[in-house]
């Protein structure tokens, strides 16, 4: 099931949660900042287990978009949230293409992948790339839309996949594409 809900993604309970980073982890604005906030309190700490998480995963200082790096839930543990999974989305400063398309599904379907992998029931993604990355966010939630129903039909763990839209206008954007057949 994916549904698109609105709310804060550090107060949602879901057994993996994930953020839309910077490649190299930073957390310095947006949904990460807010993140890093709820899961330590100490965001230079949590930027700290990040980078230490992705050198011993990945083995580099930063990410591609597909890779993603687990990092424990800390504070969020309240929340039933088992693991923090970050991935990072395209840069689209306004403009949409099929590259910056192709990089969010790779960002969306990694961090999918991993939860499955994990063993994860349920997973909560923040729309990635359409805050301070600057794609349409009606591209994000179709891109959304299209990626998480083909990942359930052969998903072995993951079954519940929700959208969390922070602000009103938003959801009410994601909602009216969700409805839409296409
Ligand atoms: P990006 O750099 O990938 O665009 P942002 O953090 O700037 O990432 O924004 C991604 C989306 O997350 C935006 O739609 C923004 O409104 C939203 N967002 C910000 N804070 C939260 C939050 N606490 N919970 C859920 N979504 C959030």
């Amino acid at each position: 099931m994916f549904r698109v809900v609105h709310g804060d993604i550090t107060r949602f309970k879901a057994e993996a949660i994930v953020n839309a980073a910077n490649k190299y982890l930073e957390h310095g604005g947006g949904v990460a900042y807010a993140i890093a906030k709820a899961a330590s309190g100490d965001v230079s700490e949590y930027i700290r287990i990040s980078k230490e998480e992705m050198r011993k995963q990945i083995g580099r200082d930063w990410i591609e978009h597909g890779e993603v790096v687990v990092t424990p839930p800390l504070n969020l543990a309240k929340n039933g949230v088992k693991y923090v999974i970050h991935t990072v989305g395209p840069y689209c400063g306004g403009k949409w293409d099929e590259d910056k398309r192709k990089k969010l599904e790779l960002a969306i379907l990694g961090a999918l992948k991993k939860a499955d992998e994990l063993g994860v029931r349920s997973i909560a993604f923040p729309a990635i790339s359409a805050g301070i990355y600057g794609c349409p966010l009606e591209e994000v939630v179709k891109t959304f839309k299209l990626v998480v129903n083909e990942f359930l039909k052969s998903a072995k763990n993951v079954t519940d996949v929700y959208l969390v839209l922070y602000s009103e206008r938003d959801y009410e954007v994601a909602l009216k594409v969700l409805e839409r057949d296409e």
